[in-house]
């Protein structure tokens, strides 16, 4: 291992130590093992008893954790558990992993499947919805079950998504019109480097496919899991783009930027999908540092999405107005590639929409009134409105005002 990696990972892992050695369920933990992904997925908390070593529970996340067995099942890595607050419920790193009651509440209009992604699936796991990309699930498993999960129906149960992925390498083989292929889940940085490198080098095998990337929320929730040998083989099957899933800026921690450098570093271009949470980050100052955040550790902000209507989430929606506000205080207001796209997925299969703040006041005639971030207003003059006019004609007209007789060569 690089030196320079060596005493980033020891300043990075130092302050995420400082907070897991307060607590006391791990505060006799080598660095080692806690730099160990293997070890944080091993002490990973899955009951009451343990959630209470770490955290002050309340009534209603202490029947939300009672009550999982059976369903969406409550898994904290040490990593994620030592970023908790442990005294305020409201904590946004707590909200996202520790179950509450709310949860066992069904809205009239909430679906299993809200993307309507099992109908659009050819092959088990595989779900080909646009024209020329797929959505290649390849694991039930995640580091960090995130409460607000819209796959939920799957995700943490086994749907026996692991164990042939022959029949969906035959579909891409014989569908010359998929270019493109996100491998997700579950998460795929679950797997081992040997299975992923496995999956990878079959692809690469299928001469049509341009474009591969991963969607893992791993590096945010467990970022002990970017490792050298896993670099390593992201270098060696490149490009491979990288879909993260950040949710509020406390994740932007030292040691996720460690991990965010290796990355970055390999040569993986790193994009951000934010779900829209209540509670959370549904505000446009948190939203703001989040996108900031985010760009300090080069991960480009790719999409905000509207909370899906998921069973057993819906305490963790806002109204799609909250979305709109926030796009609408970041265009112009900050960095270009601090915007992201806010879209609702089309529940039932539709896709993703964008929905956005309306800046065009009126269009007719090929005249169109704009408003800018500041809601100025200006007008835009497509071409063909209004009559066309000789540049000689305009020259003589217009006189001096317009500047043109300082360029030689328009003057007949
Ligand atoms: C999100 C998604 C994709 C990828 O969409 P992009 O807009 O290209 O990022 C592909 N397939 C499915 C089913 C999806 O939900």
């Amino acid at each position: 291992m690089d030196d320079s990696y060596d005493s980033e990972i020891t300043n990075g892992a130092a302050s995420a130590s400082r907070s897991h050695r307060r607590i006391s369920l791990w505060k006799d933990v080598p660095l080692q093992e806690w730099e160990d992904w293997h070890w944080q997925l091993r002490n990973r908390i899955y009951t009451v008893d343990q959630l209470r070593q770490v955290i002050r529970l309340t009534p209603a996340e202490e029947a939300g954790v009672s009550r999982t067995q059976g369903r969406l099942v409550m898994a904290i890595p040490p990593y994620w558990a030592s970023l908790m607050d442990p005294e305020d419920p409201n904590c946004p790193i707590r909200k996202q992993a520790v179950p509450v009651e709310e949860e066992f509440s069904i809205g009239p209009h909430d679906m299993r499947d809200p993307c309507g992604e099992d109908g659009d699936m050819p092959v088990h796991g595989l779900v080909h919805r646009y024209p020329d990309r797929v959505l290649f699930l390849v694991t039930e498993q995640c580091a960090m079950y995130c409460r607000h999960c819209t796959r939920r129906r799957l995700v943490g149960t086994n749907h026996g998504l692991m164990n042939d992925y022959e029949p969906t390498f035959q579909y891409l083989r014989e569908h010359e019109e998929v270019r493109d292929v996100l491998i997700s889940g579950g998460d795929p940085l679950m797997m081992t480097d040997v299975r992923l490198d496995g999956i990878l080098t079959e692809l690469k095998k299928i001469p049509h496919l341009e474009f591969i990337r991963i969607g893992s929320r791993t590096p945010v929730t467990m970022p002990q899991r970017v490792t050298e040998e896993f670099c390593a083989v992201l270098k060696k099957h490149k490009p491979i783009w990288m879909s993260l899933h950040f949710c509020h800026p406390k994740e932007v921690s030292p040691r996720l930027k460690v991990a965010m450098d290796r990355l970055a570093d390999s040569g993986v271009p790193l994009g951000s999908q934010t779900v829209l949470l209540k509670g959370v980050n549904d505000s446009p100052e948190v939203m703001k540092k989040l996108m900031h955040e985010l760009l300090k550790v080069r991960v480009r902000p790719y999409y905000i999405y509207q909370c899906d209507p998921a069973q057993g989430i819906s305490h963790f929606r806002t109204s799609v107005e909250a979305g709109i506000k926030i796009i609408e205080a970041l265009r112009g207001h900050t960095t270009g590639y601090a915007v992201p796209t806010f879209v609702i997925d089309g529940p039932g299969g539709g896709g993703k929409i964008p929905i956005g703040p309306n800046y065009v006041i009126s269009y007719k005639d090929g005249v169109m009134t704009l408003r800018n971030f500041r809601g100025e207003t200006y007008t835009y003059y497509e071409p063909g409105s209004g009559e066309l006019v000789s540049v000689s004609e305009q020259i003589s007209s217009n006189g001096n005002g317009n500047g043109f007789h300082h360029v030689p060569d328009f003057v007949p």
